[in-house]
């Protein structure tokens, strides 16, 4: 089963907007085992959009549009799918009535003729209601396939997809069913993940395994098809065992939470407290927790400390360090991590130091320098590390770095004790 996405908007062609919602697409319909074999970008324009959903229409059973179904003229989608399909539109009154009502919901007084265009529903085709927009989906199929008319906003497509699409989806026959497992690991560079795990999974012809890299994580997707979902998960679930083994405490998450909510979660089953300093990475690690709810009940607070004076005076850094070992140091970084948990009165505090450049660089500490410091009532450990690229790289491997080092310090004080 294979399926195209068709996006529509001529601001989509621009610099100023991107396509995002055939990645949300995407996603989606993988998760089913749908692949899709092509995406196009076209413009709101009504003779091209007819031309290419009848070539869609040829090569793929699903076909789905995107954008272009709202009120205004440039608004084409509707007549295009009446024309590629040598269907009429037929006027439904009660989805005015449900814009009306939306519309004098929303405190406005009356609708726009204009809005009526909305209304017009391709002959056959089951209404999808929006419930975050005015301009129904549209559900069409007939021996060919399947054609879908869904709303360009994100906020309007994401929940209508999952909520109105993806139940459909699912009761179709497929030839097969598929299961997907994951695992993030942090802390190793793709190159060693894969060729760690490259024997183990190639050895399993029955699951299909990709690598994803990004800053400070790889992800490992192993999807399985089989003749049950069942089956399909227990081939993926092996594989994925096998793998974990072979990675060990490197791999954070089989659940594709990502490393700060993991990190919270453990700091929240144990009542561990975390407090940060951060020099070179500026609140990036700040940033990272309290992105996640509930990050309050673990997160104490975060200081960023940029000069020396600024290290002495909130986190007692001591001028002799500073002195004999410079900002950037492992000295440095241990002290600023035992004054984080200090002033914060937490139990895990964690601190960072670098040199993120383009400029400061010397022979003894060179662009990309970073010292990263865990401290808690054990002790303090401190890793140096050297980071290549640009500014940003460094600041983001640095916060990665950070935040999976206090993973590994949580989780390696079971082994401790
Ligand atoms: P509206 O009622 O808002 O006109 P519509 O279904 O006609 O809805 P469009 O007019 O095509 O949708 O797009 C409205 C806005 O939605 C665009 O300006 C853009 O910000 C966003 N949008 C449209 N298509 C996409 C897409 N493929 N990916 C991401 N955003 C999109
Ligand atoms: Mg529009």
């Amino acid at each position: 089963m294979t399926a195209e996405i068709i996006a529509v908007g001529s601001e989509l062609l621009t610099p100023a907007r991107m396509d995002t919602n055939s990645l949300f697409l995407t996603q989606k319909l993988n998760e089913l085992g749908i692949d899709v074999v092509r995406k196009t970008i076209i413009g709101d324009d009504r003779e091209r959009l007819a031309d290419e959903i009848r070539q869609a229409r040829g090569s793929s059973r699903i076909v789905i549009m995107t954008g272009g179904i709202g009120p205004t003229l440039d608004d084409v989608s509707r007549e295009a799918a009446s024309d590629a399909l040598s269907r009429p539109l037929d006027y439904h009154p009660e989805i005015t009535v449900e814009i009306e009502k939306r519309i004098s919901r929303l405190g406005r007084h009356k609708m726009a003729e204009i809005n009526k265009r909305q209304a017009y529903v391709l002959r056959g085709a089951d209404v999808l209601p929006n419930a975050n927009g005015t301009a129904p989906g549209q559900w069409f199929e007939d021996d060919r396939g399947i054609l879908m008319l869904l709303p360009g906003p994100p906020r309007e497509i994401e929940p209508l997809f999952e909520t109105q699409c993806l139940p459909r989806l699912r009761k179709l026959e497929f030839p097969h069913q598929f299961y997907t497992a994951s695992l993030r690991v942090a802390g190793l560079p793709e190159s060693e993940v894969d060729e760690r795990i490259g024997p183990i999974y190639s050895a399993e012809s029955r699951v299909a395994t990709t690598i994803l890299a990004s800053p400070g994580e790889i992800q490992v997707h192993m999807r399985a098809q089989a003749a049950t979902t069942a089956e399909a998960r227990e081939i993926a679930m092996a594989l994925s065992k096998l793998v974990e083994a072979e990675l060990g405490s490197s791999v954070f998450t089989r659940e594709n939470e990502p490393l700060e909510a993991v990190l919270l979660r453990i700091c929240r089953e144990r009542k561990i407290s975390v407090a940060v300093a951060e020099s070179c990475t500026g609140g990036k690690i700040a940033e990272h927790l309290t992105a996640i709810a509930g990050a309050s009940e673990s997160f104490r607070g975060a200081v960023v400390t940029y000069t020396n004076e600024a290290k002495r005076n909130l986190l007692h850094v001591s001028s002799k360090t500073l002195e004999d070992h410079g900002a950037v140091s492992r000295e440095t970084a241990a002290e600023m991590a035992q004054g984080a948990r200090r002033i914060f009165e937490a139990s895990l505090g964690v601190a960072t130091t670098g040199i993120a450049g383009p400029d400061g660089g010397s022979d003894k500490t060179p662009l990309g320098t970073v010292f990263v410091a865990v401290a808690d009532d054990d002790g303090v450990e401190v890793d140096e590390l050297h980071i290549g690229g640009d500014r940003e790289r460094v600041r983001v491997w640095a916060t990665r770095r950070a935040l999976n080092m206090m993973r590994r310090r949580l989780e390696g004080r079971d082994e401790r004790l």
